[in-house]
């Protein structure tokens, strides 16, 4: 009799496609195929393309700056290397989970039809987004591409830009929309000569760039100043009304600035609006297990992996540390389950079935946060700051690594998961 056992990932980006790449190439073929047990991967998203998010502050300046067709990638043409019988991408959202159930319940982009689909492992890997969806995908794609062609058609003729949000992505966008309109100040001078625009940063602190020291936030707001950008600091937006074509923005002391344009980049909100209330933290990110990366109250076999997972401050660093953890506690504990006849709801088959394994016994995998001051931020097109694990880096490095084009050429890595060509092994003994 066939057994198909349900592997399901929701979230298709950084984390998710990472965990599905990994799950096939070097989990399922180790995993026993008692009595005719087989698995079939379910990746689940809301948008058919994943986004290139970290390109985003340079893109929504103008179309020929960043190559649309490496921003947006299709997630299916990724997998495309695997057979058919063990993979499947649906275009849904998750709409709920049933931690006893064992399932979670999607809603087709197709049509709007609600499935229920049985896991037998389940990953969360739906990140987080910001308040704009220039800057991260809010539902399919195009919702994120119509914004990045309104912008380029608003920035054609603004002559007043409020950015909210002193963290990379405001300080970023700040900076590639000042150089664009306003250019750079010429050797000596500390301002371009002929400002197109005034662009306001409100850096929502007493410092630009919180994970980074104050002397690099410093500099960056040098380099700010020599596209034009102005900042301020200690002023939050408070709330936005539209006046006409331009925006009002109240701030917490009292002062409204005017503007015809608007960003906001004042931080992340977690995707898990799905999530039973019991699974996450107060902010709403999934409790996870900051060691094995299990979400432990969920049950046996359920992960959280990248941005949604409170076990991680958030970035690409963290996720690309995380996987070979969550990957290999998913092994262990789907061996283990084969072994001792757990067993779950199958695809063909909803009928609850009873689970019979926990997590395998014996040492796990362990995630170690690096929690040294590691960021790059690009200010503009030639010039950075940041530091890599505590070390101040030159600003032509930070230029070279990442603000020549925003690391764009990884984002095929992921989407075919050449990223993951080799697994990154361990044994019981390095726990
Ligand atoms: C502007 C910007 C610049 C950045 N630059 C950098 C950088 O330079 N370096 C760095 O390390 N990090 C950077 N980051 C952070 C980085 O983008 C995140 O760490 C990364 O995107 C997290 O990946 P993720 O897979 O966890 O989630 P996300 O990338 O947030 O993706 C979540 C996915 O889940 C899907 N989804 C959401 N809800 C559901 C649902 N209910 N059902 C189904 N699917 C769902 C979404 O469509 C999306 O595809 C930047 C972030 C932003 C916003």
């Amino acid at each position: 009799m066939s057994n198909t056992q349900n592997i399901v990932i929701l979230g298709g980006s950084f984390a998710g496609l990472s965990v599905a790449h990994y799950f096939l190439k070097h989990i399922l073929p180790t995993l026993p195929k008692n009595n005719g047990t087989s698995y079939h991967v379910y990746l689940i998203d809301s948008s058919t393309h994943y986004y290139w998010r970290i390109a985003a502050p340079r893109a929504l300046v103008g179309k020929d700056m960043i190559q649309q067709d490496k921003m947006f990638l299709p997630i299916a043409d990724g997998f495309k290397q695997y057979d058919p019988s063990i993979f499947t991408f649906i275009q849904a959202t998750a709409t709920s989970m049933d931690t006893n159930a064992r399932t979670v319940t999607i809603e087709h982009a197709s049509n709007s039809e609600s499935q229920s689909l049985p896991y037998h492992a389940l990953v969360i890997a739906t990140g987080t987004r910001t308040p704009s969806p220039l800057l991260s995908l809010q539902g399919d794609y195009k919702i994120t591409q119509n914004a990045l062609q309104e912008m380029w058609g608003k920035l054609s003729s603004a002559k007043t830009i409020v950015i909210a949000g002193g963290g990379p992505a405001g300080v970023e966008t700040a900076g590639e929309i000042g150089e664009a309109l306003n250019g750079v100040a010429g050797f000596f001078q500390s301002r371009p000569a002929n400002p197109k625009a005034k662009i306001t940063l409100l850096s929502g602190s007493n410092k630009l760039l919180p994970m980074l020291r104050p002397a690099l936030a410093k500099q960056a707001e040098v380099y700010l100043n020599r596209v034009g950008v102005d900042v301020v600091h200690n002023a939050k937006m408070q709330s936005v009304d539209s006046a006409g074509a331009q925006t009002l923005i109240h701030l917490d002391n009292g002062s409204t600035l005017e503007a015809d344009i608007y960003i906001p980049a004042t931080g992340v909100k977690p995707n898990s609006a799905f999530v039973p209330a019991n699974l996450k933290t107060d902010k709403g990110y999934v409790k996870t297990n900051g060691k094995t990366l299990r979400v432990d109250e969920a049950g046996p076999r359920v992960y959280a992996a990248g941005d949604v997972g409170s076990y991680t401050r958030g970035g690409v660093m963290d996720i690309y540390d995380a996987i070979p953890v969550v990957l290999t506690n998913i092994k262990r504990d789907l061996q283990h389950a084969a072994t001792s006849g757990a067993s779950s709801p199958s695809s063909n088959n909803n009928e609850k079935q009873p689970e019979l394994a926990g997590n395998a016994p014996g040492s796990d995998r362990t995630y170690k946060a690096n929690l040294k001051e590691t960021q790059l931020v690009p200010v503009g097109r030639s010039k950075g700051v940041g530091a890599v694990f505590g070390w101040k880096l030159p600003t032509l490095m930070v230029y070279m690594i990442k603000g020549r084009n925003y690391m764009i050429d990884n984002a095929v890595t992921l989407q075919r998961g050449t990223k993951w060509e080799k697994e990154n092994g361990w044994k019981p003994t390095d726990a």
